[in-house]
């Protein structure tokens, strides 16, 4: 089998291929146009591997995909490529509208030229698997039911109104023109290989050099956490099993406040590495809210658990002690991927996912 992966350089998409190409027999076409997230150095050894092709190319550069698609000929798309980051997406919107919603208006036009031209067989088994996330369902009150895959769409952030559109497209070319669709709708990721924009990074990074860690408002954001891992399995889980036409909450069953994950990890480093004079709590700071800020989110994945029998396999607990152990022993990824942009990180501190 021949997989397309977009975005396939980003933090899950990396994780993503590395599992395609160790844990599977297919063969992974990597479109990735390498933008700041981008890190070719996240894939590993996997890089060198014969079924690992990499193409630096721009999913809007409707021409460019038609090639790729008339080169490589796959079987299915997993479409993860997007401008991911909130706060940037609150500072500079275009990059988001352009890569988010028409980038997969361009990918979806030349999976639909391609699709059109496979024999009826392989037309049956192909598969454009869509992945977006849990903000296109806006926010929840704290009494309110999880999200399921029924809750309308009420996305509040320049990010999550392009992913919101993404998601329609997508199913408005499957209502539309038959092209067989996936969607799958996650919570926040975490896990090795994210860029110290996003919260856990860079919350391990601040306290092992001693900086402020800065938590929005008073910290009671609720989110949801998942291992990248284990996102990366419920992926290809989806892909494999899931129902064409057919979408699919995706969570890491850990529900927490921004405030407790912070703690969490400060827990994790006393423990792992401790700072000989002080506990890494002592570097909290509370800063100004972002402006239209949701304050919770939380996903029901009983469609995923039921229909297609998954599960995540790490807790919390075990997925961020993981984490900050590998943080700790890949410092030097930490650093290079700072000192490469480390004015716009510092100009970027005060986060959330
Ligand atoms: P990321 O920012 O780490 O990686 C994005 C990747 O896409 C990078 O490698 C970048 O170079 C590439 N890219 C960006 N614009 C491109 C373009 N125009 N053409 C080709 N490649 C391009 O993102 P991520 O955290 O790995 O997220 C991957 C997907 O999962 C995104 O679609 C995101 O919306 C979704 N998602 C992420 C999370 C999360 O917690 N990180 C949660 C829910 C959903």
């Amino acid at each position: 089998m021949r997989v397309l992966v977009t975005g396939g350089a980003g933090f899950i998409g990396s994780a993503l291929v590395r599992q395609l190409v160790s844990e599977t027999h297919c063969t992974v076409i990597n479109v990735d146009k390498l933008t700041y997230a981008g890190n070719f150095a996240a894939l590993g050894d996997t890089r060198f591997h014969p079924r690992h092709i990499f193409e630096r190319a721009d999913v809007c550069d409707f021409r460019e995909m038609e090639r790729l698609f008339r080169k490589h000929r796959p079987d299915a798309v997993m479409h993860l490529a997007a401008e991911s980051h909130v706060d940037r997406s609150i500072h500079g919107p275009g990059d988001f509208i352009k890569t988010n919603i028409f980038g997969t208006y361009a990918l979806l036009e030349a999976a639909r030229t391609h699709w059109s031209s496979l024999p009826p067989g392989q037309r049956a088994q192909f598969r454009f698997h869509h992945i977006s996330t849990d903000e296109v369902y806006g926010e929840l009150a704290p009494e309110d039911p999880a999200f399921s895959e029924d809750t309308a769409y009420a996305p509040s952030s320049p990010y999550s109104a392009t992913k919101a559109s993404s998601d329609h497209l997508v199913r408005a070319w499957q209502r539309t023109y038959g092209l067989p669709v996936l969607l799958t709708n996650c919570s926040n990721n975490y896990g090795p290989f994210q860029y110290p924009e996003k919260l856990i990074p860079l919350v391990i990074r601040n306290a092992l050099l001693g900086e402020p860690l800065p938590i929005y408002g008073s910290g009671d954001q609720v989110r949801d956490w998942l291992y990248v891992e284990d996102h990366a399995r419920a992926l290809r889980h989806v892909l494999a099993e899931g129902r064409i036409g057919r979408t699919y909450n995706i969570s890491g069953r850990s529900e927490r406040t921004n405030l407790e994950v912070v703690n969490a990890l400060c827990g994790l480093l006393n423990r792992l590495a401790p700072h000989p004079e002080y506990a890494y709590e002592r570097l909290i700071r509370f800063v100004p809210d972002r402006p239209g800020h949701d304050r919770r989110y939380a996903i029901d994945d009983s469609r995923l658990s039921g229909e297609l029998g998954w599960t995540p396999r790490e807790s919390f607990q075990s997925g961020l002690e993981k984490t900050v152990r590998w943080y700790l022993e890949n410092w030097t990824w930490l650093d290079e991927v700072c000192a490469r942009t480390e004015s716009e990180v510092t100009r970027l501190k005060p986060v959330r996912q």
